[in-house]
């Protein structure tokens, strides 16, 4: 069978690291299986849904590299979730309960005073017609809740091995508000059932769900397909990463400066047991990925060292990797001035300031204007070239008895203005014969 399997987020917000994390691990595994990614938009919230933040979604998965092979909105499909709720209505697996948010709300200190967990009493399902006509008469509207079996739900879990969720201890999920709109949890089934979906790949937040959407796919005729679900990201600290999140969204790492495949390489491998590597290509996360390697424990997530594996990705990328990127900078002299910087790269808008180091303006500095003359009397003749540097050094220090930092530091300083930078040999030849001579004269 075809593995498919599905992101599906909601166009309320903009995608962070967490939601990244999950999106990952669904392509991953679908890719090593040859199986289909599936991108639902989650957006039954109509008021919250935006047309822009679901844009920006599908920007950042294409961005990333992350792209699906199909998609749709659930704002298109409300009546096949009609239809699945009335056939659970006739099942009477969904039923009216009229209780308000202050009422539920007092039945749950009741039960908390008596020390009983706060799960619902299903006192809705007691009501008779008339009780019900004599709510409705108030101009009271129902919300509808799934009634769940009472049972143990287990299911062998992909990331935690078996689990089970002890359906007596939930009160029985609403699954359409009073205003009779759906809450995520009836619609996602339905659309697993009918995208054919073999895998739910998801945070851990939702195992809870998972116990009650099993049993309402049992009941929709569906067999529950297989579930795995991730441990949570955590700040550096531990903390909670909810807070910072707004920090975190894709788009502002882009913004940055970040590169898409540090973002992949470091969230493929948080809270697995492989170690994090900055690669070049998602195929060698794919051939990496097993679940059987995610903790159980939640994942720290670091900015800091995001930006490690950000550079460690820049200095392993090919030149015909950045040439479109770094011509868009105004930063493309050529492929030896990439060798030449990609080791001093964070990221790769500092290109533009080793750009500025080789066309200048520069302002040079020099501390010793005689040694800045026998310099530039004793530069080879030609065309510069990566072994001029070694060149020239080797004459000056046999002129000047110099050597060490007092050879080659004014020598830099001069021609960059800076104490640290790209390898001189290589700067050299970009840099070139004339503006050599100038910057040397201060
Ligand atoms: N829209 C849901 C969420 O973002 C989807 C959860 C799921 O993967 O089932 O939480």
């Amino acid at each position: 069978m075809t593995t498919k399997v599905r992101f599906a987020p909601s166009p309320t917000g903009k995608l962070h690291v967490g939601n990244i994390r999950t999106a990952l691990t669904n392509v991953l595994h679908a890719r090593q299986t040859g199986g289909i990614f599936l991108l639902r938009i989650d957006d039954t919230d109509l008021e919250r849904s935006t047309k822009a933040f679901e844009d920006g979604i599908r920007a950042d998965l294409q961005w990333l590299g992350l792209g699906w092979d199909e998609s749709f909105n659930q704002s298109d499909r409300f009546d096949k979730y009609d239809a699945a709720a009335a056939r659970l209505k006739e099942m009477g697996l969904l039923y009216p309960a009229y209780e308000t948010g202050d009422e539920l709300d007092r039945k749950r200190k009741i039960q908390r005073a008596q020390g009983k967990p706060p799960v619902y009493d299903r006192a809705a399902l007691d009501l008779t017609e008339a009780q019900k006509a004599a709510y409705e008469a108030e101009g009271r509207k129902p919300h509808w809740r799934f009634k769940l079996s009472g049972n143990p739900v287990t299911w062998t879990d992909l990331v935690r091995g078996e689990t089970t969720i002890d359906t007596a201890s939930l009160s029985d999920p609403i699954l359409i508000r009073e205003d009779g709109s759906y809450l995520y949890t009836l619609p996602s089934v339905v659309d697993d059932i009918d995208a054919g979906i073999t895998t739910i790949i998801r945070g851990e937040d939702h195992v809870t769900n998972s116990g009650a959407q099993i049993e309402i796919f049992e009941a929709l005729g569906g067999k529950a397909p297989e579930f795995g679900h991730k441990a949570l990201l955590v700040g550096a600290d531990g903390g909670k990463l909810s807070k910072r999140l707004g920090t975190l969204a894709i788009s502002d790492l882009r913004e940055e400066g970040i590169e898409p495949l540090a973002i992949l390489s470091l969230l493929a491998k948080l809270g697995t047991s492989d170690p994090i590597e900055p690669v070049t290509d998602l195929q060698q996360l794919v051939d990496s990925f097993s679940f059987g390697k995610f903790s159980r424990a939640p994942a720290r997530f670091d900015p800091a060292e995001l930006q490690r594996v950000n550079a460690g990705v820049l200095h392993q990328l090919d030149y015909a990797a950045v040439k479109d990127r770094l011509a868009a900078l105004g930063a493309d002299d050529g492929e030896a001035f990439w060798h030449a910087i990609q080791p001093n790269l964070e990221k790769l808008t500092d290109a533009t300031d080793w750009h500025r180091l080789i066309a200048g303006p520069v302002d040079p500095v020099i501390e010793d204007a005689d040694y800045a003359k026998q310099a530039a009397a004793h530069l080879p003749q030609g065309e510069l070239t990566s072994a001029s540097w070694g060149e020239w050094t080797a004459t000056l220090k046999a002129e000047t008895g110099r050597k060490g930092k007092d050879l080659f530091l004014p020598l830099r300083l001069a021609l960059t203005g800076q104490r640290h930078g790209p390898d001189m040999s290589e700067l050299l030849p970009l840099i070139g014969r004339e503006r050599v001579l100038r910057r040397l004269q201060g």
